[in-house]
């Protein structure tokens, strides 16, 4: 690499800034393009289900970065700039425009998109999909209109919205074709204290079912039509099916892609001068020693900086602990390690379940594998020490909140 190396970085979200807020930090000089397709500053996006759709926080508070960093920091920003592919031989990046920047070493933080629901109708005005700033604003605005609220799926996604919608005074009804609520990310056990608690707020569930169609009038959504045949009225149908990582990029430039962009656990994809972090990356996990595709907040705060400094060539690992967190009504939550179906053979909880506050731990063998602590602080590194420590403990005492954490 030359003295003076030029990164370049596709994507200007969380895991685009914080690489290059990282690379400044460490003391990198030579030059830094960030590149995104949003016109916007890059911005976190948990709070575009939460406060800043219920009108809550201002503005100013989903920029990780002041606007003024950038130029500061001679990070060359290009706003409302897509790349649109990547020539590995040539070392360069090509933009929309027809322009192309060269570079010693690329980052991909392109993250994800959410996953169409391509059903007759699906393109009627009231149709929504929630992924950027932009479309917080017009969902806020026709919740503020109240009316019925018909969501497709009952993931995180859905179910923050679903409460949204009704703090705004919405009729809400959620249909999932699971048999309950965030059964991927949860399993059945934790799903159903997340189901209750929405039902407690009046939301309508209906399992088992997906979204066939969708009807309208004067080209505004009305309604949807379940596959079960169900007829139900809407004003605003919210599609919340998941994402997709934006991988064309890479697939097209001939990296190594398998949900998402493969990764080591240097986030260094298979060609040695390109990285990829955040949403778009499957990376490996030396503490859970296999490849993840993570798509939290957490991932993009924390991957950006280790391929920032994997790109200097330190010696960067991506070793933590899978973070994430959520609020939903008055309940908070955060969560620390995977407890997808499949990955646990016992649920302990610590506190009180019916009262909403408690610690609830996936076991596999009486090793702790993912802890989730609702409205309980304080505790969540705590939970992380443990499942980093990969031994066994007694679920009785797991049980015992007389017991501290760090004495399991
Ligand atoms: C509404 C919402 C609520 C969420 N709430 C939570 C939460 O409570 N807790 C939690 O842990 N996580 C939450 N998340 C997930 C979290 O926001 C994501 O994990 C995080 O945004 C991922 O960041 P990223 O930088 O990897 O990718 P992204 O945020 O997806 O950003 C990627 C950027 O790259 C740009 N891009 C893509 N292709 C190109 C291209 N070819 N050229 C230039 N630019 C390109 C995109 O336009 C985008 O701006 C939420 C997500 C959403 C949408």
């Amino acid at each position: 690499m030359p003295a003076q190396p030029a990164f370049v970085i596709v994507g200007a979200s969380l895991a685009g800034a914080k690489a290059a807020e990282t690379l400044r930090g460490e003391g990198f000089e030579g030059a830094v393009v960030l590149i995104g397709t949003e016109d916007q500053y890059p911005y976190e996006r948990p709070p575009l289900s939460k406060g800043y759709l219920l009108g809550k926080d201002a503005r100013e508070s989903i920029f990780p970065l002041a606007d003024g960093w950038y130029a500061e920091h001679e990070v060359d920003l290009r706003l409302g700039t897509t790349v649109t592919s990547i020539d590995r031989a040539g070392h360069r990046v090509s933009l929309a425009g027809g322009e192309s920047v060269p570079y010693d070493r690329l980052l991909i933080t392109t993250g994800a998109s959410p996953r169409r629901l391509d059903i007759p109708g699906g393109d009627l005005d009231g149709v929504r999909y929630l992924r950027t700033v932009g479309d917080s604003e017009r969902l806020g605005v026709a919740l503020r209109g109240g009316g019925q609220v018909v969501i497709a799926g009952a993931g995180w996604i859905g179910l923050e919205t679903a409460a949204a919608a009704r703090e705004y005074g919405c009729e809400v009804t959620v249909v999932e074709p699971e048999s309950g609520v965030l059964q991927r990310s949860l399993g059945p056990e934790l799903g159903a204290v997340f189901a209750d608690l929405h039902r407690s707020h009046g939301v309508t569930f209906r399992f088992g079912e997906g979204l066939s169609q969708l009807t309208g009038s004067g080209g505004a959504v009305t309604g949807a039509v379940t596959s079960s045949g169900a007829e139900l009225p809407a004003d605003t149908v919210i599609i919340a099916v998941g994402v997709l990582p934006n991988v064309g990029l890479a697939a097209d430039a001939g990296l190594e892609v398998d949900n998402g962009v493969v990764v080591d656990e240097a986030l260094r994809t298979s060609d040695p001068d390109i990285f990829a972090a955040g949403d778009v990356a499957n990376a490996f996990n030396t503490l859970l020693g296999r490849r993840v595709r993570v798509e939290h907040w957490a991932n993009a705060l924390t991957g950006g900086p280790v391929a920032a400094r994997s790109m200097m060539g330190q010696n960067a690992s991506y070793d933590w602990v899978p973070y994430f967190f959520s609020d939903q009504y008055d309940l908070g939550m955060e969560t620390a390690g995977l407890p997808d179906p499949g990955s646990y053979d016992e649920v302990v909880y610590r506190g009180d379940k019916d009262a909403l506050e408690f610690i609830s731990f996936w076991l596999a063998d009486r090793v702790v594998v993912a802890g989730m602590n609702v409205n309980v602080w304080d505790v969540n590194e705590d939970i992380q020490a443990l499942i980093r420590s990969g031994g066994t403990v007694d679920p009785d005492r797991l049980a015992d909140p007389e017991v501290p954490l760090t004495d399991l």
